[in-house]
């Protein structure tokens, strides 16, 4: 059933009745009564006979003529009280018949008219009306061709309505059906609806929803399957260490076995904890907006990092005039101080951290803004171009025994991504002219730029 035009259907013919009233009021007012203007021109015979041959009489002869019009045609003439006539009038007819008008009574199908406003006719005659009845006026024909003009107009505007509203229902019944469908668990179904369609965009945003999903989906389902793999390392060796603890041959023996425990379990909380900093950075309000100054936070970052480039060099080029960012700013020395843990890690002899601004771009509304980029960069081995994308995705990583031995889940730049994300900003690799890779971090000086972060306190 196509409600859509069910609903609309007595709205249509609600408004096209109230049209039909509207017109005949405003015409009424405008240029007087249409139907008195068609019983007019029906009743011109007899109206033609009253004013051309009755009143034309000799005021002696006059009454001599009214009679010889009664005998000749079907009408009834009649003469009564100027007093009782007016009564029956409202104030429009009653001053239009006592200036001496015609007056016509459509429905009765008779006239009123004053006999002579000045008693020449006869003793009295200025007291009297003739009333003429039994004109030949319907004005029934007319209403019914009226009523048919706008019973047409009527199917003329419905028939295309029913056209449009059953395609429309149509593809909403479609588009409920693919609901239906991703609700009961098959997220790969997609609307298909035509790009001239009137519901193209609504399907179009519950695709790019559907897809969206999906893909929350997948990822979280490779999440819990990445979770499940990792944990079970250390769970396992964990295991392995008590069966050894049972039969240790003494206290030496004893105590190793519980300090390789020790570490697994540290390794188990660490895991815990990256996790958990990973999965609150999903919700928007996980960041608390203030301001900071960056090139501090750049420092500070690097100084935690100091034991981690012993042996190596570590260059910095920071210029003091970085200025000052809106954002969270443990979120921002997260994110750059997990981007300069793996420089420490994977470079050979040099890591570099530098920093530069964008020039204040034009202010107004959807412009880029303000733009603040700061490189990580070193000499180890590089990250190739097909993993560029992959290696933020959690516990990729890209040699799996080596980073065992360095100690990563492979954590640490999702949660980088996540958290320069929330500022509205962009991570991305590239080769480093110091030969290993290249992290350039982009971030929106202000608020204004595009950070969606609340004015909410952090849990975290
Ligand atoms: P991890 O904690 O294992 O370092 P990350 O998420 O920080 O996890 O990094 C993911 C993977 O990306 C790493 O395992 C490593 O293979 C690669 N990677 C990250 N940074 C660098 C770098 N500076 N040079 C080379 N490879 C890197």
């Amino acid at each position: 059933m196509n409600r859509i035009f069910y609903r609309i259907f007595p709205l249509i013919v609600l408004a096209i009745a109230v049209a039909a009233v509207a017109i005949y009021f405003l015409l009424s007012r405008l240029f007087g009564d249409p139907l008195e203007d068609i019983a007019r021109k029906q009743a011109a015979g007899p109206i033609f006979l009253l004013e051309q041959y009755i009143d034309q009489a000799p005021p002696d002869e006059w009454l001599v003529r009214l009679n010889k019009v009664r005998e000749v045609s079907g009408l009834s003439l009649e003469l009564v009280p100027l007093d009782t006539a007016l009564p029956a009038l409202d104030d429009a007819r009653r001053g239009a018949l006592e200036r001496g008008n015609i007056v016509l009574d459509i429905g009765g199908k008779s006239l009123l008219r004053r006999v002579d406003l000045a008693g020449e006719r006869y003793v009295g005659s200025e007291d009297e009306v003739l009333h003429v009845r039994n004109l030949p006026i319907d004005v029934g024909l007319e209403l019914k061709m009226e009523a048919l003009r706008y019973l047409v107009v009527a199917l003329c505007v419905l028939v295309p309505i029913a056209l449009w509203s059953r395609s429309h229902w149509l593809e909403l019944l479609s588009l409920s059906q693919v609901a239906d469908r991703f609700g009961e668990g098959r997220l790969s179904v997609r609307a298909r609806t035509k790009k001239a369609s009137g519901l193209y965009p609504l399907s179009l945003r519950m695709n790019q929803m559907a897809e969206r999903i999906e893909s929350l989906l997948g990822a979280h389902r490779d999440l819990l399957h990445s979770v499940s793999h990792e944990v079970r390392t250390p769970i396992a060796r964990i295991e392995f260490s008590l069966e050894l603890l049972r039969d240790a041959a003494g206290p030496d023996e004893r105590e190793a076995r519980i300090r390789l425990m020790e570490d697994d379990l540290r390794e188990l909380n660490g895991l815990v904890n990256e996790l958990l900093q990973l999965t609150r950075l999903d919700q928007p309000q996980a960041a608390r907006a203030q301001r900071f100054s960056l090139a501090e936070t750049l420092h500070d970052s690097a100084a935690r990092l100091e034991h981690a480039f012993a042996g190596k060099r570590f260059a910095q080029e920071l210029p003091e005039d970085l200025g000052d960012m809106a954002g969270d700013r443990r979120l921002v020395a997260r994110a750059i101080g997990n981007l300069l843990a793996n420089g420490a890690k994977y470079a050979h002899r040099e890591v570099r951290l530098s920093a530069s601004s964008s020039a204040p771009a034009s202010s107004a509304p959807g412009g880029d803004g303000d733009w603040i980029e700061v490189i990580v960069e070193d000499d180890g081995p590089g990250i190739p171009a097909d993993a560029r994308e992959r290696i933020f995705e959690p516990f990729y990583r890209l040699d799996r025994s080596r980073d065992r031995a360095t100690g990563g889940f492979g954590l640490g730049l999702a949660i980088a991504r996540k958290a320069v994300q929330l500022h509205g900003g962009t991570i991305t690799v590239a080769d480093s002219p110091l030969g290993g890779a290249k992290f350039i971090l982009r971030l929106p000086r202000g608020m204004a730029s595009g950070a969606r972060l609340p004015e909410t306190a952090s849990r975290n």
